[in-house]
């Protein structure tokens, strides 16, 4: 058994659905499947989940939210006169978001949710209804029938344990199944959802819960790329790689796949394959718990920017038993997650997203670190991205850190941090966001032109 997922471009027109029955169609042991909501049909257009968003805030803001909420509507009904579905589809999915945009909005985070999970809900039933049209068996089936149990953080649930036993039973079902992605229900029976792009996580956990042999995700790229596309022209394309590099390249900004998805896979030993709505033959690109890594040690080259860094010195900061449990309690009580903690023996620098640390908070816990740890020096920089350097056996490769500094060298960029050794599979650099494309120019150029 197969579980399969479709990403919001795969499902944004009649088209790319018929698309989407016609892989299923093709493979009997697709089986279960996992659907997004509609996407984007062309650069310029907005997402069904955030025209859904827009009209659960009208709504939060005292308006009625309806204009909003037709915009949402004409998305659902061009897919289902598209796809020549009985009108009482359409009607069915009309009643259900009216209720949701009108239900009782006393609790506001899981008022959103529940709008921002309608986009997969009605978009699952959709593709159910078209794949019944073309003669195939296929349900429909919610989260909560399903036993998909959340933990109660609205907009960013976890799965809960017991989620697993209750999935399995999905293996026994008839046909073709079709789960919404990116929502379930907590312990008491809200609504809640997955951070955005969750869908993917939908897919990984059942693909576990079942123990499929293969949790196939489709998208709208033929494969994983040795770089992003948008930092190196046609970067070469991924045949395999490890779950461990694909965690650390999509945390550097590979947005192909959600990093929080492959936890449940990567347990499972699940293999994962990244295939194409487009051109389903092409081979993909497999994600696995192992590799060969003769004659490529680098996987991939990554970067992300957004980054900044708080500096701490202390004279004798060595010698100090607690200063850095100290430290990140600062952080800890400011709610700011922290990403490294680069240090020397006098520093510790703590890296931080930026969007986690405005100017306000920034002011905060300078002030906290000055006054509670008495530190000699704190500042901030901001504008850092961080440039990751992937690969399994990367430890064992002698030469690899002389090649990437050699590179960066070469192009004349300045390294503001350096972290290697804590992971196996990964050497992280900090460069200046204005230095980040020339970065990885310059390592995909070392390590992966002819
Ligand atoms: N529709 C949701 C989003 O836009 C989840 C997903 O597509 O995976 O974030």
């Amino acid at each position: 058994m197969k579980t399969v997922k479709f990403g919001g471009s795969s499902l944004a027109t009649a088209g790319q659905i018929r698309k989407v029955g016609d892989i299923l169609a093709a493979d009997g042991a697709r089986r279960l499947v996992v659907v997004s909501a509609p996407g984007r049909r062309d650069a310029g257009d907005t997402k069904v989940t955030d025209l859904l968003i827009a009209a659960a805030e009208a709504r939060l803001t005292h308006r009625s939210g309806e204009a909003e909420l037709m915009v949402a509507l004409k998305r659902f009904a061009d897919l289902a006169r598209g796809l020549e579905l009985p009108d009482a589809c359409l009607r069915g999915i009309e009643i259900d978001l009216r209720q949701r945009l009108t239900a009782e909005t006393g609790d506001e985070d899981l008022y959103l949710d529940s709008m921002k999970a309608a986009g997969e809900c009605n978009c699952a039933r959709l593709v159910a209804e078209h794949l019944r049209s073309r003669g195939l068996e296929a349900h429909f089936i919610d989260p909560r029938e399903a036993g998909l149990i959340l933990s109660a953080e609205a907009g960013n649930a976890r799965v809960l344990r017991q989620s697993y036993g209750n999935l399995r039973s999905l293996r026994d079902r008839s046909g073709i199944t079709v789960f919404p992605g990116f929502y379930g229900y907590t312990e008491s029976g809200r609504l809640v959802t997955f951070p955005r792009g969750g869908s993917d996580i939908t897919g990984a956990i059942l693909a576990a819960a079942v123990g499929a042999e293969l949790y196939e995700n489709f998208t709208d790229v033929d494969s994983v790329f040795a770089a992003s596309p948008r930092l190196v022209p046609h970067p070469r394309p991924v045949g395999e790689i490890t779950y461990r590099e694909m965690r650390e390249l999509s945390y550097a900004g590979f947005s192909v796949f959600h990093d929080e998805a492959l936890e449940p896979v990567f347990h499972g030993g699940i293999p994962v394959a990244v295939k194409n709505t487009d051109n389903p033959e092409a081979d993909g690109t497999l994600i696995v718990p192992d590799r060969s890594v003769e004659g490529a040690p680098v996987a991939g080259i990554a970067a992300t920017g957004g980054f900044c860094t708080v500096y701490v010195s202390r004279y004798l900061m060595n010698r100090e038993v607690g200063f850095g449990r100290r430290l990140l309690e600062v952080f800890e009580d400011e709610g700011i997650p922290y990403e490294h903690t680069p240090s020397g023996i006098d520093n510790l620098s703590v890296i931080v997203r930026e969007e986690f640390f405005d100017h306000a908070t920034e002011e905060r816990v300078l002030r906290r670190v000055r006054t509670e740890l008495v530190a000699d020096e704190v500042s901030v920089e901001r504008g850092l991205a961080l440039v990751m350097v992937v690969g399994e056996g990367m430890r064992h490769t002698v030469g690899l850190a002389a090649r990437t500094t050699g590179a960066f060298a070469r192009s004349g960029i300045n390294l503001e941090m350096i972290n290697q050794g804590s992971s196996e599979v990964s050497m992280m650099f900090g460069v200046k966001e204005a230095d980040m494309q020339t970065a990885v120019r310059s390592l995909y150029a070392e390590f992966f032109s002819d």
